[in-house]
Formats: structure tokens, sequence, C-alpha cells
């Protein structure tokens, strides 16, 4: 690591980025995710957190607490009724008697009102509480439990705050989010995520001053929800290097080279899917090409969606990517601007922190060299 000038604390071998953390993060036990009809463990454990948590202090790097911020930071990225639906069914599921009377200890959606069922018919709100969770939740594999809104908003506190520390002068901060949230959109949430920590750091950057933002997100998966939530604005630019939906991969739907944003927001989205089996050398191609893409875009600030699930030991993705292409990613993408980097995926709990604490270093670098 490169250690003269740039962070403060920026000494040989230590991190000096800030690392904005709550513990609440840890309250969200999804106990598990219905997965093809069968209930699962679950990869997005709470051990994920401390995990990173743990090798980021080992390496000298400051904790610092997020502030609390009112709704408003969230009601700018997401409806008021996606909101108010997770701040409010779990207590109308324990009301309701699933868990107690029926055996049901976490919330999940059993009927959706997609097209295929509406057909054009208008939506209306089921009276039924186990009914209203379909208008929210899209997969089955994305769970509600007594903390898990708890940490929702620790998680969105510590995105909001991050942005926070790069609009005060910083060049780089880092929010160790749990859970992660670039799956859930406008409206809607799954893919374990709930509410979109990386659409609450580029709101908050935007609102803090930055003409133009550019998140570019390198999880092994799409972020649905992401390009959803900006797919139609020109001043935040978002790009994903992922692996291919078309080769089966989640979200399926979305993540496609072809969408590139509607209205005011053409160009200003880019999505470069890979192969499974994709290592090292093609995978940082993409992270240029969309470096280079968010770079047209002039951003004054830059959200990094910081999934480590592309890690070749990861039990998510098949993608076969080390940590030190995660480092070099990390070098090329602080070349962008400041950066709030916001924790996504990454479930092989072995390298999870090491990978994490790559990009971080490569971050710190990429900016001391400039
Ligand atoms: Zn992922």
């Amino acid at each position: 690591m490169r250690s003269e000038g740039g962070l403060p604390g920026a000494d040989a071998g230590r991190l000096g980025i800030q690392i904005v953390w709550h513990e609440d993060c840890l309250l969200h036990q999804p106990g598990g995710e219905v997965w093809l009809g069968t209930r699962d463990a679950g990869t997005e454990v709470p051990d994920r957190a401390t995990t990173i948590l743990a090798a980021l202090t080992g390496a000298g790097a400051p904790i610092v607490r997020p502030r609390r911020h009112d709704s408003a930071t969230v009601l700018a990225v997401h409806d008021p009724g996606l909101v108010d639906h997770l701040a409010t069914i779990w207590a109308d599921w324990e009301a309701g008697g699933y868990p107690a009377d029926y055996g049901r200890d976490r919330v999940v959606p059993y009927v959706f009102p997609t097209e295929a069922m509406l057909a054009g018919l208008p939506l209306r709100r089921p009276a039924a509480t186990h009914a209203q969770v379909g208008m929210f939740c899209y997969d089955t594999m994305t769970l509600i439990g007594p903390g898990t809104w708890e940490a929702v908003r620790a998680a969105t506190d510590c995105a909001a705050t991050a942005a926070a520390l790069i609009t005060s002068g910083r060049p780089a901060a880092y929010a160790l989010c749990r859970p992660p949230g670039h799956h859930a959109g406008p409206a809607g949430y799954g893919g374990s995520c709930y509410l979109n920590n990386a659409a609450v750091a580029a709101q908050a950057l935007r609102d803090g001053g930055a003409a133009r933002v550019a998140i570019i997100d390198i999880d092994a998966h799409h972020g649905n929800g992401t390009q959803a939530i900006f797919y139609d604005r020109a001043d935040v630019f978002y790009g994903s290097v992922h692996v291919d939906p078309g080769a089966g991969w989640f979200p399926h739907y979305a993540g496609f080279a072809a969408e590139r944003g509607s209205g005011p927001g053409a160009g200003a989205n880019r999505n470069v899917p890979l192969s499974p089996g994709t290592g090292d050398e093609p995978w940082l191609a993409a992270v240029d090409e969309l470096c280079a893409d968010a770079g047209k875009h002039g951003p004054e600030a830059v959200v990094l969606s910081l999934g480590v699930d592309a890690a070749s030991a990861d039990p998510e993705s098949p993608l076969q990517v080390t940590a030190a292409a995660y480092q070099a990613a990390g070098e090329r993408i602080a070349r962008l601007g400041p950066v709030a980097a916001v924790q996504e995926g990454g479930y092989d709990l072995p390298s999870l922190g090491e990978y994490v604490l790559g990009t971080l270093t490569g971050l710190q670098s990429g900016r001391t060299a400039q």
C-alpha cells in the first residue's frame, strides 16, 4: 500500500478510511430463506458483518457511528407504501398470530399480484396481512423477523452518514450496511434487500451539492433495484458488472446490456453482464468500461456498491474473481472522484474480510496516487 499523503492516518499497512457501523445491523435475523419451496439456512447472516468489521478494525480503520436520519432520507428514493410496510409488517404479523398460532416465525409472501394474476384489474390492498406481503416483496427469499426493521434503518443511516462524510470533504468512506440494498427498488424488496442503501447514499450526495453522481456496482449480481430507482434520471449514472442474467442468474428479469436508461436518463445506465466462470482479467476490463462510461457522465461523487460475492469461493455466484482484482478495482474507481462505498453482498465467511479490506485498500491507494 502506498503511504504518501492523502487520507489522514493512511500510514503504511493501515486503513485510514472511516468505517460507518451500527450494531443494530446485527438485529436482522432472517432465519434462512425459502428457495424453490424449501426453507434453507441462507447465507445473509449477521456473521458477515462481524467478520468484515474484524478485518477492517484489524487493519486499524477508525469506526464512526452513523447519525440518525429521519424518514425523509429513505422517502427520497422509496415509495411511502414500501417504507410503511417494512416498518409495520412484523407487528402486524405478530398481532395476527402468525408466529404463535401458525408457526410462521418470519414474514414471507405467498401470493403475488403480478400482471399474470390481475390481467388488467386495478391493484387492491388485500384484507389479509399474509396477502399484503406480496404487494411489496417480489421473492420468497427475503424474510422479515423481529429485528429486521431496526437493522434496515441502521443500514440506511450508515449509508447516509458515509455520503455526508464525502460531502464534508473526505475522499472516501465506507458504510458497513447489513442487510444489503441494491435489489430493493422504488416500491418493492427482494434478493435479501429491503431498502436501497446505495440509492440513499447517492441521493444524499446529490442533496449535499454534487451535481452528478455515479454509482458503480461490482456485486456479482445486477442491482435491479438501484437501476430502477434511477433509470429515468440524468443526474445519477448507474453502472454494473455482474453475472449474466441471461445465463440463468438472479435477478433473472433485469441486468441486460440493452438496458440503457429512459427519458432524461437515456444513456446513464450501463450493464456489463459476464458469463459464469469469468475471472480477473475480463472482470477488471468490465470495471474499466464502467469507469470510462461513468467518467463521461462527469461525476462529482461516486457510490461504490461493494458486493464481494464475485469472489471465487462465494457460494452465491459463479464468477471467479480474486481479492487482488477487487483491490485493483478499488484503485480504478477511486480515480473517478470521492467514493462512498456501501456494503452489498459477499457470503464466503472465510474470505469476506480479505476482499472488503482489499477493495478499501485499493480505494485508499487510488486516491493517494492521484
Ligand atoms: Zn450479490
